[in-house]
């Protein structure tokens, strides 16, 4: 295994910082070559992944009579590692062999199939506005927005789009409900009928993966797809599903009525339609809880927040973050030592804020060194980088973030701990290696918590120009807005995560249930919003059928559970508490994907997760 391990250390080092600087620094020059290196990596993926004599050496490895000296990462690593050659077919023999080769191809043609169906029915739908009274509602700045994509098109008034950035605030503020109907409609038939058609895609899609997963001995795809995650049976995913949609319900149909009747009492509606939703939504959300991320801002300046945050991890983990040296790649990047108790450098990472022109959008966390116990004895130290999307300081005031931007950071680092503070020597399951799907969010969802809690906040928000503590009226008041509509939002989630997940096992392709009924029969069971008959939101579920979330949208609320459940015990033993907190490192974020993620959570919770905590925290009873 080491020389593998040498390859693909060898290729990590060079390959991660051009794929982290294409993304942060992109460039013209940079991005054929990386495309040339994209194509050169995947081909060399590929070729170890099918490698029949690296399979059976390997294989060789796990049966040898040494198999018992090995240490628990190793097994680890190992079973993984063969695991995932069977998942890819390496045991499938003679027709088998080929017909699952070919099913293969077939669906990743189809699933680029689909999601290009989805791009071009997103881009063929233009809402051109002449007359300016039809932008009724809209805010300043979404209606500049809209001007300028007009402009750039050649066309004089406002253009709206499918894209979410310009489809979401028109559906939340514009007045005109006739035009709402209108965008909401070509949204929600997008890849229907037509060219663009992805119904048959889907019945495709869904009929190869059933006979793949059946070709490796699989009763069904959901079953092929837990085979790599924490989640065991497709029942466990069911049943908890449904016991969170039985549980939120009462709430979900409580704010169904609250928003029924605002709708009707306060925006004059006769009735409540699917395109009224977010429109209402957003005004009742400002008529109860007058509160903008704008007034928050000043309480956040980005130093402070920065600090606060090391002050927690510091004392939650008896580490300290000091500025440390390293090459960078932007004047505006920093680079930071962790040192552990006794003063031993234990891992750094770089932190990239501000939004760049020729950066990518968003936030995350990437490996730039793993964690590794090399062939000569040494000890590789991890590396991380932090990449945000924040706005950048003008001029000498500092740069001020809104608590959507805290918690992001808060969440990213998340991630970053569980890169960094792993204690494993092994690299294939190091840090986030080997972190099934379903828990990699533990870590980040598990730190935003800390976001939420007034003696953490504490630390770090203050007015930058007068070092007023964020007062209680605002903190309370962002508190009361966290759960806006929690119910509704829970139940849509499992409405998508329940329909994926039956749709992959109980639902029979090419059978008398079209996609369709399955939709219709989960909707009956938990949705408390039924959408016009015309919906056909699944044309365009890229996650679940472009994406890699198949038989996985559970995900989402399953890491949420696991987190929800872990800060439960800091809520009941002490926010700050650092013996629950190095309780935490030493069953969850230092021993990573090395054993069972639900061994795991059992040591440090001392039983199960239960979804108690992941109600609380959105205010369901
Ligand atoms: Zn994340």
């Amino acid at each position: 295994m080491t020389p593998l391990d040498m390859l693909d250390e060898r290729l990590q080092r060079c390959w991660s910082p051009v794929t982290h600087i294409n993304a942060v620094m992109n460039s013209k020059e940079l991005r054929p070559i990386y495309q040339q290196g994209v194509q050169k990596v995947a081909a060399y993926q590929t070729e170890v992944a099918q490698n029949e004599a690296l399979y059976s050496a390997i294989k060789s490895v796990g049966r040898s009579a040494d198999f018992d000296t090995y240490s628990d990462e190793q097994k680890q690593m190992l079973e993984h590692t063969l695991r995932d050659f069977r998942l890819a077919g390496a045991e499938l023999k003679g027709d088998a062999r080929a017909r699952y080769k070919e099913i293969q191809m077939r669906l990743s043609e189809l699933t680029t199939t689909f999601e290009q169906h989805v791009l071009d029915a997103t881009r063929g739908f233009e809402l051109l506005i002449i007359d300016e009274a039809d932008l009724a509602g809209l805010p300043e700045s979404v209606c500049e927005a809209a001007n300028q994509r007009a402009t750039e098109a050649g066309k004089s008034g406002w253009l709206f789009t499918l894209d979410i950035p310009s489809y979401l605030p028109f559906m939340q503020y514009a007045e005109n409900r006739e035009l709402r109907q209108q965008i909401y409609t070509a949204y929600v038939t997008r890849a229907t009928g037509g060219e663009l058609d992805n119904a048959t895609v889907i019945d495709e899609i869904l009929q190869l993966r059933k006979e793949a997963a059946s070709l490796l001995g699989f009763d069904d795809y959901a079953s092929y797809s837990l085979a790599t995650k924490m989640a065991e049976t497709t029942a466990e995913v069911t049943q908890f599903l449904r016991e969170l949609a039985a549980k939120s319900r009462k709430m979900a149909e409580a704010e169904v009525k609250e928003l029924t009747t605002f709708a009707i009492k306060e925006l004059g509606l006769d009735m409540l339609n699917a395109w009224d939703i977010p429109f209402a939504s957003e005004h009742l959300r400002r008529h109860t809880y007058d509160i903008s991320q704008e007034e928050l801002k000043p309480y956040f300046p980005a130093k402070q927040v920065l600090n606060g945050m090391f002050e927690l991890v510091e004392r939650l983990y008896g580490i300290e973050i000091r500025e440390g040296k390293a090459p960078k790649w932007h004047k505006d990047v920093h680079f930071f030592d962790i040192f552990d108790k006794n003063g031993a450098k234990i891992a750094g990472f770089y932190l990239d804020p501000y939004a760049r022109a020729d950066k990518r959008g968003g936030a995350w966390m990437d490996e730039c060194v793993i964690r590794w116990r090399k062939p000569d004895g040494s000890l590789q130290l991890p590396v991380a980088y932090l990449v945000c999307n924040f706005d950048a300081p003008i001029g000498e005031k500092p740069a001020l973030w809104t608590h959507n931007e805290v918690i992001t950071l808060f969440h990213e680092f998340g991630h970053g701990l569980h890169h960094m503070m792993t204690r494993v020597n092994t690299r294939g399951v190091s840090g986030i290696n080997g972190v099934p799907w379903d828990a990699v969010e533990l870590p980040s969802q598990f730190m935003e918590n800390f976001c939420w809690e007034r003696e953490v906040v504490n630390y770090f928000a203050r007015h930058f120009e007068t070092g007023e503590l964020l007062p209680d009226t605002l903190f309370d008041k962002m508190l009361a807005a966290k759960n806006f509509q929690a119910g509704m939002q829970m139940l849509r989630q499992i409405e998508f995560a329940l329909f994926d997940m039956v749709l992959h096992s109980e639902h029979q392709p090419a059978s008398e249930e079209s996609v369709q009924d399955v939709l219709d029969r989960i909707r009956d069971e938990v949705a408390v919003i039924i959408p016009p008959e015309f919906n056909r939101f699944q044309n365009s579920f890229s996650h679940i059928f472009a994406g890699g979330y198949g038989a996985g949208y559970y995900s989402y609320k399953w890491a949420e559970l696991l987190s929800a459940d872990a800060y439960a015990a800091f809520e009941e033993e002490g926010v700050t508490n650092p013996e629950t907190a190095s309780r935490f490192l030493d069953t969850i974020l230092s021993v990573g994907g090395s054993r069972d993620l639900m061994k795991s959570f059992e040591a440090f919770r001392g039983r199960k997760p239960t979804v108690d905590a992941l109600l609380r925290h959105s205010g369901i009873q």
